[in-house]
């Protein structure tokens, strides 16, 4: 099996990342960053979303684990004192895997033909750089809404504990095959008037967004930011592809939502 190690910068996953090469030499794995077919992650979420954009056109070869340095995250099923039993995982490996939906994003221009495509694993959002952003929301090539504000936001279902959450989305079962759109900061007044709700959109239905006031947008496909001169439509629908994940071991979602943003329950008499 040949394995490549991502981690982030900081001393810590260095060290813990060196410690699982060791291991893995020793266990006559090959360690590569060529076309692996496991990345295991050493860090965080953002360590995961990082090596996700690396190997984005290996996804269907390529399956992921992810190893914490902090806290459980969302992607990260393994603490960095569990490396024995990660390298124990990897060696009965029977290739078994759990996907997760992604966002696929296309990006049109006022002065090109041209479109381009990308993928996103927790969200894509669009906001004007110098004005107010105006757009016509159409949903499934029917327009729903004119909206103003900051810009908007449209999560995959393991995005919506991302910044999806941060806009008041509601959080969504990785199961649950759909999208998410959340305003960032919409006028809503007697003149302008936007549902001001999060939308969960189904599985055959995409977004478009008419961008309609200027021409100069920023761009955020989970952790990149993009300037976009010209930018005049994003269409935004569930992908056909999807990541992988190692299934070495299963935590509960829910237990992992409770564990990251309420923490132990007290019971009040
Ligand atoms: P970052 O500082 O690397 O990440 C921000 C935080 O988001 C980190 O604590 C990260 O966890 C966590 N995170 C990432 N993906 C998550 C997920 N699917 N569920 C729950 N938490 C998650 O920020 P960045 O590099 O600019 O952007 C990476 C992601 O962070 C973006 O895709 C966006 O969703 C999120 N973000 C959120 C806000 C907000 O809520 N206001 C603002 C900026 C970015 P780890 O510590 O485990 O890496």
């Amino acid at each position: 099996m040949k394995i490549a190690i991502v981690t982030n910068e900081s001393p810590e996953s260095t060290k813990v990342g060196e410690a699982l090469k060791q291991k893995l030499i020793e266990e006559a794995f090959i360690l590569t960053l060529t076309n692996p077919d496991v990345v295991v992650t050493v860090g965080g979420d953002g360590t995961l979303l990082n090596a996700f954009h690396s190997y984005v056109d290996q996804l269907e070869s390529v399956r992921f684990v992810g190893v914490h340095t902090g806290h459980l995250g969302f992607y990260t099923d393994w603490r960095d004192y569990e490396l024995d039993e990660l390298v124990k995982s990897l060696k009965e490996d029977t290739s078994e895997s759990v996907s997760y939906p992604l966002l696929e994003i296309e990006l049109s221009y006022s002065d090109s033909d041209e479109t381009k495509k990308c993928l996103a694993l927790n969200e894509a959002t669009v906001k004007n750089l110098d004005k107010t952003m105006v757009a016509e929301v159409y949903i499934k090539d029917e327009l729903f809404e004119m909206f103003r504000g900051d810009g908007l936001s449209v999560s995959t279902p393991t995005g919506s504990t991302a910044y999806s959450k941060s806009l008041g989305g509601a959080v969504l079962h990785p199961r649950v095959n759909a999208i998410q759109l959340n305003e960032v900061a919409s006028i809503n007044n007697r003149v302008y008037r936007s549902l001001g709700s999060p939308m969960i959109i189904a599985q055959d239905e995409w977004i478009r967004l008419d961008l309609k006031r200027g021409d100069n947008y920023q761009l955020h496909i989970d952790h990149f930011v993009m300037n976009q001169e010209n930018l005049s439509s994003v269409r935004l629908q569930l992908s056909e592809k999807r990541i992988q994940f190692a299934s070495y071991r299963h935590t509960h979602f829910w237990r992992r939502v409770n564990d990251a943003f309420i923490g132990e329950l007290r019971r009040k008499d």
